[in-house]
């Protein structure tokens, strides 16, 4: 797989298989290959769960607010699931790089590929960049899907056009009984 300069492929695999966790292992594959990814993964013991459990392991990167702790929990992931960076030119994709040692199992090659893809992306277009939709913020809210900035101006709060009009209604309707209220005193 191609980590761009932005790591921007692997933090979209990432946040996909968050916001719609396939129902077996062969669902995971083919997400990898929806997003770009060619190579065939050794089979493990557990690839399903485990590859949840990686997931579950970012999903506390995308939750730390904090840009220092954010730094922390990715330092960790990328201790524990990469190697040396070297060139390969597996399955005719031309010669990039690989972060990890040949012949990892799924759950290890996403791990990898995840941890140094968001650091990427993190680290070239902004540690922010990161989220959970906004919307999902406000109590009772049921959205909790991952927005991945990559606009140009950095300000995506929301994963969609849904999540965004149901937020602006709820500010117009807090503004309205503030609003309702000050009149009243
Ligand atoms: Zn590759
Ligand atoms: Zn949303």
């Amino acid at each position: 797989m191609h980590l761009n300069p932005y790591g921007e492929y692997a933090v979209l695999l990432a946040a996909s298989l968050a916001d719609d966790w396939p129902d077996d292992r062969e669902g995971i594959v083919d997400r990898t290959r929806e997003f770009g990814m060619t190579m065939e993964f050794p089979t493990g013991t557990d690839d399903h769960a485990r590859t949840r459990d990686v997931i579950d392991r970012w999903l506390a990167v995308v939750d730390a607010r904090e840009e220092r702790v954010r730094a922390q929990l990715l330092n960790a992931l990328m201790a524990k699931a990469t190697a040396y960076p070297r060139l390969t030119d597996h399955d005719g994709e031309g010669w990039h790089l690989h972060y990890r040692d040949d012949g990892r199992s799924l759950p290890d090659v996403l791990l990898a590929v995840m941890s140094v893809g968001t650091a990427l992306h993190l680290t070239t277009r902004g540690m922010h960049r990161l989220a959970r939709c906004e919307a999902g913020l406000s109590s009772g809210d049921p959205c909790r899907r991952v927005v991945v900035d990559t606009t140009r101006n950095g300000r995506q709060r929301y994963c969609s056009v849904r999540c965004a009009n149901r937020a602006a209604v709820r500010r117009h309707r807090a503004r309205r009984s503030g609003q309702s209220v000050s009149a009243r005193a």
